[in-house]
């Protein structure tokens, strides 16, 4: 055990409820403590006394005089005169009697508050105050402000109670080890580890923190890149030590031939990000290790097609596929997608749902173990997590292809390696930034679809404001009476699909039904249905027997119906782009021009750019972009849910250091994969690891 390993208890001065908030932050020992970097800094630079004008909220910094104490009306009010070169204020605390033994008369204070002006004269009450000098907070006037709560919301400790804190154990920076290899540092200018994390604490100067700043996010990078790599090689090395037997020969002419028929049969041509998609495809599935390939692809890219000629490549090498979604909906869109590219080349597909009585859940699940040439033999399997039940195993599992694989946990994507190693195809209508995704999905390759099929309309996207919303509903009345439908998305309540969702879609269906549109046809969804009802009210929305589907956020409305051609968003505001993006495509797939219309419940500078945003782009590439930049990874791909790492220094946008860390992280892996001689940073990395595991 290390100095740094010290639980705080012995270091620390301070009350064992401070120890429990600190506690509720994951902050435990002294490196945990040193580790816990701010999340912003803030810029105080002082203002001069005669710039102040009533209502600003300023810095300033002046020596006091005429320091006084008082009882008025039960209260304790300390006053002082603040004097710097250019002027004096009046500066009044109320009900803080500990600042008389702090500060006295000739002191050189920095105070922060707003500035006030009553009876003729400028003043400032209870303003926050160091004394220069004297003080163990800032300098620089750079302030770094802490999180100063947990996920949950707890915890409630002032940065200024944390810098206080953190100043006597700065010291302790000194014996962190640098996890990075000394020539790593040089080529890539690195600062000392231990100095930088002093200096994001007490910042010396901008360009010093900006050193410091580097110098950590690239720590960050490199080593998820490092683990990603990692993981990847021993997953290969596993594979060789057991021998590896589930090659697809493409250039086989049963395979050439089974691939020109199926493409001939597809009432479009495919676009040529499809085709590349699919060459990459291929090679893996020829290949010596088992695909491991993220293929990327906005809403309505064709990412299905391109998963049925995998798909049909494995069977005709007589292996099984197995398709796994998120939802019963989207699983029930793929089957009838799937029957109709596969069936027609004798190729047998199933769906297994939790749903399913539990018979024909046996019956199904039975009919995977059968060989190949059993006619009762299911080919290709289609369902929800049922798939990784313990209770399914296959004959010989080939292929697995994971839809919007975001939406499962990394375990439950790792559990379909378990099938003896199949192939492995993720997909996700997320569009991500290469870099960014080499970063977060390091141990796997990418295909990009960057396009969409030729002839999509542009769908006409409008913001609405609460005074046109009855325009709004004449219009949504007009294209209804013209044989068209729509979708109404209720606000964002919860992520996850809680009461509060279910009621407030329940609520605005009764009004839009009862009070809005009393002579249409409407329909209500929402994650407690349970899934047969789902699928029957999704059935009757895909056959216009609903004119009008009313749904929460969370449930997917992921199904295909050409004839949808408006989508108003509720609440608007509250989602992020690219979720918004996802809604949008539910409309526009048909001949018919579609439209989308965001309602916002409060627009303020934040989400108003947003919204613009959705307005102006189409491209869900471009969106993401600017998700990123405006809301940051945690929150756009969220961080439980997908193994997104929720970074506490770098940025995903930073290309440059994500591709200097990428280079380094390939070195190392390349030479020494195990790190046996960069013990440092094999312990780092495990500590990192742990951390990730119990976050
Ligand atoms: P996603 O990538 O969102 O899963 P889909 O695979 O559902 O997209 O495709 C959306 C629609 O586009 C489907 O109706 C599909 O038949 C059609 N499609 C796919 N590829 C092409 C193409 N190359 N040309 C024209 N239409 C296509
Ligand atoms: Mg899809």
């Amino acid at each position: 055990m290390t100095v740094l390993d010290q639980n705080l208890k012995g270091v620390l001065r301070t009350t064992s409820r401070h120890l429990k908030k600190l506690a509720e932050l994951n902050i435990f020992t002294v490196r945990d403590f040193l580790m816990y970097f701010p999340r912003r800094y803030e810029d105080q630079s002082e203002s001069l006394i005669i710039e102040l004008a009533p209502g600003d909220k300023k810095v300033i910094k002046g020596h006091i005089s005429n320091f006084s104490t008082k009882r008025a009306r039960g209260m304790n009010i300390l006053s002082a005169l603040v004097i710097d070169s250019t002027g004096a204020i009046e500066v009044v605390w109320f009900n803080q009697p500990y600042l008389k033994d702090m500060l006295s008369s000739g002191d050189e204070v920095i105070l922060a508050g707003r500035v006030r002006f009553d009876y003729g004269k400028l003043s400032m009450q209870n303003p926050s105050v160091e004394i220069v000098g004297k003080e163990k907070g800032h300098s620089a006037n750079i302030v770094p402000i802490y999180s100063e709560r947990d996920m949950e919301g707890r915890g409630r400790l002032s940065s200024k109670w944390l810098r206080e804190k953190l100043h006597p154990i700065m010291y302790m920076t000194q014996y962190f080890d640098d996890p990075l290899p000394e020539d790593l540092r040089q080529r890539n200018s690195l600062m000392d580890f231990g100095a930088a994390i002093k200096e994001s604490h007490f910042p010396t100067s901008r360009e010093t923190l900006e050193k410091a700043k580097g110098r950590l996010a690239f720590d960050e990078l490199f080593m998820l890149q490092v683990s990603a790599l990692q993981k990847k090689w021993a997953w290969r090395r596993g594979i060789d030590e057991n021998g590896f037997g589930k090659r697809i020969p493409i250039e086989d002419p049963i395979h050439v031939e089974s691939h020109e028929k199926f493409i001939k049969s597809l009432p479009f041509t495919l676009t040529r990000a499809q085709e590349k998609s699919v060459g990459e495809i291929y090679e893996d599935l020829d290949g010596n290790y088992p695909m491991l390939r993220l293929l990327q692809g906005d809403v309505g890219s064709g990412k299905t097609v391109v998963a049925a000629t995998a798909a049909l490549q494995a069977v005709k090498a007589g292996f099984q596929v197995a398709i796994m979604a998120p939802t019963s909906i989207l699983s029930g869109q793929h089957y009838s997608s799937f029957k109709n590219l596969l069936e027609p080349f004798g190729i047998k597909i199933e769906l297994i749902l939790g749903s399913l009585p539990s018979k024909e859940k046996k019956e199904r699940t039975a009919r995977l173990k059968k060989d190949k040439d059993d006619p009762n033999r299911i080919d290709v399997v289609i369902g929800t997590h049922a798939l990784i039940q313990d209770t399914i195993d296959f004959k010989n599992l080939g292929l697995a292809i994971v839809d919007e694989q975001h939406r499962f946990g990394v375990k439950q994507r790792e559990k379909l390696k378990t099938f003896g190693n199949p192939h492995l195809l993720n997909m996700s209508a997320t569009p991500i930034p290469r870099t960014l995704a080499l970063t977060i999905y390091g141990d796997q390759d990418l295909s990009v679809i960057d396009e969409l099929p030729p002839g999509r309309q542009e769908i006409m996207t409008r913001i609405v404001p609460e005074f046109k919303r009855g325009d709004a509903y004449k219009w949504i009345n007009e294209q209804i009476s013209e044989g068209r439908q729509a979708f109404v998305i209720c606000p964002l309540v919860e992520q996850s699909e809680k009461l509060e969702n279910v009621k407030a879609a329940t609520e605005e269906f009764i009004r839009l039904q009862n009070k809005v549109f009393p002579n249409l046809k409407l329909g209500l969804i929402h994650g407690r249905l349970r899934s047969e009802e789902k699928d029957e009210i999704m059935d009757r929305f895909s056959k216009n027997e609903i004119q009008i589907l009313v749904s929460t956020s969370v449930v997917e409305v992921g199904i295909d119906v050409p004839n949808a051609t408006i989508m108003m968003i509720e609440g608007a505001d509250r989602f992020g782009l690219s979720q918004l993006h996802q809604f949008r495509g539910r409309v526009g797939r048909g001949q018919h021009q579609s439209y989308c219309f965001l309602f916002p419940n409060q627009l303020t500078e934040d989400n108003k750019s947003r919204l613009i945003a959705m307005v102006k782009h189409a491209s869900g590439f471009k969106l993401s972009e600017i998700d990123l930049e405006l809301r940051g990874p945690g929150e756009v791909y969220g961080v439980r849910q997908s193994g997104i790492p929720d970074l506490r220094m770098a940025t995903f946008s930073d290309s440059r250091i994500i591709k200097q860390a990428r280079t380094e992280a390939e070195n190392i892996i390349n030479t020494d994969p195990l790190l046996k001689d960069h013990p440092r940073l094999h312990r780092a990395i495990a500590r990192n690891q742990i951390e990730a595991h119990l976050a």
